[in-house]
C-alpha cells in the first residue's frame, strides 16, 4: 500500500519529518522511540503504509519478515542479549499510531507477564 499524507511514520519513513532512524533496508525504516521504557526501544516500520501487523502480513509477507530482521540487526547494534519485539494492534491494546510498528525493547531486565 502506498504512503498515507497524513501518517507520521509514513512521513518519518520518507524522510520529510525527523526521526532519529538507527537502521534501514529497502522495505523498512527503524528509529528510535520518542518515549523510550527502554534503554533501547526502537520501532521498526515498514516503507508503506498498512495498519496493523496482520495487513502487514496480509499485503506484504516478505515486508513483515523484513522487519523482524531489521530488528535483528538494530538489536546486534546495540549488543543486546535478548529483547522484546511486539505489535500492539487495536487502541483496546493501546495501538496508538496506526502505521504498523515493531517494538524493539531492550536493555533493562524483564519479568513475565509484561509489567
Ligand atoms: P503504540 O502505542 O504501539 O501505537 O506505539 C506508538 C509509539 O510511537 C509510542 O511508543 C510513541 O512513543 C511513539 N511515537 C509517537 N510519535 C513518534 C515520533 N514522532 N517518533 C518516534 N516515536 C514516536
Amino acid at each position: 500500500m502506498s504512503a498515507s499524507t497524513d501518517c507520521i511514520f509514513c512521513k518519518i519513513a520518507a524522510g520529510e519529518i525527523p526521526g532519529d532512524i538507527v537502521g534501514e533496508t529497502e522495505l523498512s525504516v527503524a528509529f528510535r522511540d520518542l518515549m523510550p521504557q527502554a534503554p533501547t526501544h526502537v520501532l521498526v516500520v515498514p516503507r508503506g503504509h498498512h495498519e496493523n501487523a496482520a495487513a502487514v502480513a496480509e499485503a506484504a509477507p516478505d515486508t513483515l519478515a523484513d522487519m523482524f530482521l531489521l530488528a535483528r540487526t538494530v538489536a546486534e547494534q546495540e549488543a543486546l542479549e535478548g529483547y522484546r519485539a511486539v505489535f500492539n494492534t487495536g487502541a483496546a491494546a493501546q495501538q496508538t499510531v496506526f502505521h504498523a510498528h515493531l517494538h524493539v525493547i531492550g536493555g533493562r531486565p524483564f519479568t513475565w507477564p509484561p509489567g
